[in-house]
């Protein structure tokens, strides 16, 4: 479509602009629309699908069902869109999310190979002036991000990562054209959820894969397979449970916690139900536990002693087994990676695992990658080495609001907002799946559409009262970043290193005592983003000027 220039006059180019075509944009888009509203999206790559669009990793899928992953507001998607298998791959949620733009003829407000660089609060106006890299510029009333929480790709700062003569790059930009692997000898660097995807596909190809660990995760299997057509219809005649399932659990995932006391249960009872868990798939074995494994450590390492013994059987060589089971955290205190043949691909001849702790790396040089042990040469060197997560996006990107004052400056010490929607001084800046916000910490889809319906809800009220403005108060923001901080209490993965308490050792002063998810749960967050706007958006200064 036909982009008009900016002009800084009184009217503005838009009365939306959403930055991101990822799933909470392209939804954000349709409900913007659907208000007749001038909306547009503004995205970085050249297609959408966010997330899905970049991570074209081998072994790339959900760890959510995929039919508890698919957007919720259309009955006619629904019954219309097959999914193939219960934890799609990549490739699949792709043309899904393209089927979508299509559907809702969503494309033709979307603008791509548009990188966002900065956007500036006009004070006298209620408009924010969004500037592109290449200098474009457009105004809008309302600004919403739709930036991602997992976007911010971040590589580590080893000395001659640029003299390497083959090829390298971050999972988040696994070269589109595909990869030959056969015969060719890969490093990877880093063992999270998406090197747990990665592994096993690159094992069943490489001539040599050697595994860089530093930290190693507690993994489970997901137990993916394929849906039959018989399947897929009765899953169609079971939506309406699916989601309402969904909505009463913490995470937005089918799989909500056992509230037994599992104190009161004796060991073979307990050794039956953890059988039953890791047979199981998806998240259940980490989300559909016993409470106490995630809030006290004696019941914890319980668990994951359970699970050690599990790695243990699945490994050939003990000494290898010991490297892979964490020690320095108990199960499910960090973000669970869910795995497909994970372990058994260290049984393969070809595939190695270098215990960074034993042996650091001490620099990439043109061949490969150098330890204090070896040289270990390589064709291609792939880092897995994970994001800034939750505010690395907001921090790519120069807001300025009011008085000049920048989020980065704001957001230094750790995000404040109010709700994760909105942070005091930014007006009319809404931060969909923003740090602080309950949307972060579920099953993407079911968080974000709480939000976006709760933001186009907003929008419709404001233009029905006349009201060009709309701004956290501080005080709101204060008490909801309090709330934030005291929904870690009493969790044990408040105490761990992980991106849920920004940490990210290739990013300064990221060093895990941040506070970026609201893990008050989903239901909870619903009700007060309902309350707010119930009591006509108590919290928020909302103004004709
Ligand atoms: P991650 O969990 O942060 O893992 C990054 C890995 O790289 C860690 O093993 C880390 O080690 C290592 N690392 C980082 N810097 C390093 C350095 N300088 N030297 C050596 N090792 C280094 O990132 P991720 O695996 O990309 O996953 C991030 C999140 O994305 C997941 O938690 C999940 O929420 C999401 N994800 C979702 C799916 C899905 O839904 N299907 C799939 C993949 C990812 P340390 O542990 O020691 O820091």
């Amino acid at each position: 479509m036909a982009i008009a220039k900016v002009s800084h006059s009184a009217q503005p180019t838009y009365d939306v602009i959403i930055i991101g075509a990822g799933v909470c944009g392209i939804y954000m888009l349709h409900r913007a629309l659907e208000l007749g509203l001038n909306a547009i999206v503004l995205e970085t790559g050249h297609g959408p699908g966010g997330t899905w669009y970049w991570n074209r990793y081998p072994g790339a899928r959900f760890d959510s069902e995929s039919y508890s992953y698919g957007y919720s507001f259309s009955k006619e998607l629904l019954a219309e869109w097959d999914w193939s298998e219960h934890f799609a791959a990549q490739p699949e949620t792709l043309r899904y999310l393209n089927h979508v733009v299509e559907r809702f003829r969503l494309r033709d407000h979307m603008r791509f190979d548009s990188q966002v660089e900065g956007a500036e609060f006009i004070d006298a106006s209620n408009q924010w002036r969004v500037r592109l890299v290449g200098g474009e510029v457009f105004t809008t009333r309302f600004l919403i991000t739709a930036i991602g929480m997992l976007s911010a790709a971040t590589l580590p700062h080893y000395e001659g990562m640029d003299t390497f003569q083959g090829e390298s790059f971050h999972t988040y930009y696994w070269p589109q054209r595909g990869l030959n692997l056969a015969g060719a000898k890969v490093g990877v660097v880093g063992t999270g959820a998406t090197a747990v995807q990665l592994i096993p596909e690159v094992a069943k190809e490489a001539g040599h894969l050697t595994v860089f660990q530093r930290r190693p995760n507690w993994c489970a299997p997901l137990h993916n397979g394929p849906i039959d057509a018989e399947t897929m219809r009765q899953i169609k005649n079971q939506y309406e449970e699916i989601f309402d399932r969904c909505a009463q659990t913490p995470g937005g995932f089918l799989h909500g916690p056992d509230y037994r006391d599992c104190d009161a249960l004796s060991a073979a009872e307990k050794q039956h139900f953890w059988e039953e868990l890791y047979r199981s798939s998806g998240f259940r074995k980490w989300l559909g536990n016993f409470v106490k494994v995630l809030i006290k450590a004696d019941a914890n390492a319980e668990y994951s002693d359970f699970i050690a013994n599990k790695i243990r059987q699945r490994l050939n060589d003990p000494q290898t087994a010991t490297k892979l089971i964490p020690t320095d955290h108990g199960f499910g205190t960090r973000r669970v990676p869910l795995e497909t043949q994970y372990y058994e691909a260290f049984n393969r001849d070809t595939v190695e695992l270098v215990d960074l702790n034993e042996t650091p790396i001490t620099r990439v040089t043109a061949l490969g990658i150098q330890t204090t042990a070896r040289d270990h040469p390589f064709d291609i060197i792939v880092y897995a080495t994970g994001f800034d997560a939750i505010t690395g996006s907001f921090d790519r990107i120069a807001f300025e609001g009011l008085n000049g004052k920048t989020l980065r400056e704001k957001w230094q010490a750790g995000p404040r907002t109010l709700l994760g929607l909105q942070t005091a001084g930014f007006p009319n800046l809404l931060t969909l799946a923003g740090p602080q916000s309950a949307s972060v910490g579920t099953n993407f889809p079911r968080g974000i559409e709480d939000a976006v319906d709760w933001t186009a809800d907003l929008l419709s009220y404001m233009r029905a009262h006349e009201l060009h403005r709309v701004e956290a108060t501080e005080a709101a923001e204060d008490e909801w970043t309090e709330l934030v901080r005291e929904s870690y209490d009493g969790m044990l993965l408040s105490d761990v290193k992980s991106w849920f308490n920004g940490y990210n050792s290739n990013v300064p002063g990221h060093d895990g005592d941040r506070y970026l998810v609201y893990f008050g749960g989903a239901p909870e967050y619903r009700q007060r983003l309902a309350a707010i706007a119930a009591n006509d958006y108590e919290g928020f200064r909302l103004s004709k000027h």
